[in-house]
């Protein structure tokens, strides 16, 4: 296929508030405890209170979601929901989306990971409050198994709607606000570098790519600039559906165990190895990204991106061993192989400029 996107799409409350009434009657928000600051929970809350819907709100959720995590909610709250709300940033947004699964069938949390045991799910709904992960737009969720960080992937995931409402993120932080922006931004780059990209993907991942370009540096010195906000917002949901085509990219993989080993930010873990995937891409659409974006490494320079962490050579090879045996690897352009991919986390650390010790 082409291209497929079933999920409902709103900016505006009232018409998106309409659309919720028609899924059920029973409703599991899942959330952080942000939403409490910055307006959505309340906003959600009074919807759900106007017609009288049964809620409960988990709002325990953490950075990249571990299994325990889901097997406690459903210990907590039971599986007897019409609809689960994944409200807040992509950690809530993907483990709404794996409760929904479990609330409809009788499967452990490692059996997400294989598609063909189930194919139902409960309604899912998604308000993002950060510009970064485009998850109200995907068939995707990432969650930590045995400290690994993997996503699954299934149509019956996709959210049946969603809710982009700039306003939430307003009072998002300057390092939240470059960590998710960056993320959205590897999303869109790594979509058009990747080997499934189309004429779809491609038109959505481009133009996510030259909103970032113009915004993200204005947005962290004008953090409360709606206008700002909500092009971050349209961009990261762009990158989200150019993802959904396509998947993500070496990026992505390369990150994951700076994220689960050094607790290094999603986004910040991903971008830092954008230069070097495009660098070694070296196909058309390489070369249009640098056309769009200039020198990813100075982009990175001009936000003030550095990191900092201890690794030994041993862990540098078992990292690359996952990202070895990651699906992301066969996506790439530039027939990265265990020694290549080693290569990938040196050039960060010796050759970057990025990597601190
Ligand atoms: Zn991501």
């Amino acid at each position: 296929m082409e291209f497929y996107l079933p999920t409902k799409l709103f900016y505006n409350i009232e018409a998106f508030s309409a659309e919720l009434d028609k899924l059920g009657e029973k409703f599991l928000i899942i959330t952080g405890k942000s939403s409490k600051y910055n307006g959505s929970l309340d906003e959600l809350t009074r919807i759900l209170n106007k017609t009288s819907k049964k809620y409960e709100i988990f709002d325990e959720t953490k950075e990249n979601p571990p299994k325990e995590l889901i097997e406690k909610i459903i210990e907590k709250h039971g599986k007897d929901w019409d609809v689960v709300v994944g409200l807040g940033g992509g950690s809530p947004m993907d483990t709404a989306k794996a409760a929904a699964v479990l609330c409809k069938n009788n499967i452990s949390v490692e059996e997400l990971y294989k598609s063909q045991k189930y194919d139902s799910a409960a309604n899912i709904v998604c308000i993002p409050t950060t510009a970064g992960t485009g998850s109200e737009v995907t068939q995707y969720s990432v969650l930590t198994i045995n400290g690994i960080k993997k996503g699954f992937k299934h149509e019956r995931i996709f959210p049946k709607l969603s809710l982009l409402e700039p306003k939430f993120s307003l009072t998002l932080p300057r390092d939240l606000t470059i960590s998710t922006g960056l993320d959205a931004l590897s999303h869109a780059i790594e979509s058009a570098l990747s080997l499934k990209t189309n004429s779809f993907s491609e038109l959505f991942a481009f133009k996510a790519i030259e909103i970032i370009k113009e915004t993200l540096p204005k947005l962290v010195n004008d953090l409360k600039n709606y206008e700002l906000r909500k092009n971050m917002l349209l961009a990261s949901t762009y990158a989200g559906i150019a993802i959904s085509i396509t998947g993500t990219t070496i990026a992505h993989s390369l990150g994951y165990s700076l994220t689960t080993d050094k607790g290094i930010r999603h986004g910040i873990a991903t971008a830092v190895f954008l230069p070097f995937e495009i660098e070694n891409a070296d196909n058309k659409n390489s070369k249009k990204v640098r056309y769009i974006l200039g020198d990813m490494l100075n982009f990175l320079k001009k936000l003030d991106v550095q990191i900092s962490f201890v690794v030994n050579d041993q862990e540098i090879s078992k990292w690359a061993e996952n990202v070895a045996n990651s699906s992301h690897v066969k996506t790439t352009p530039g027939n990265y192989n265990y020694e290549k991919i080693k290569q990938a986390y040196y050039w960060l650390i010796e050759k970057s400029g990025i990597y601190r010790g």
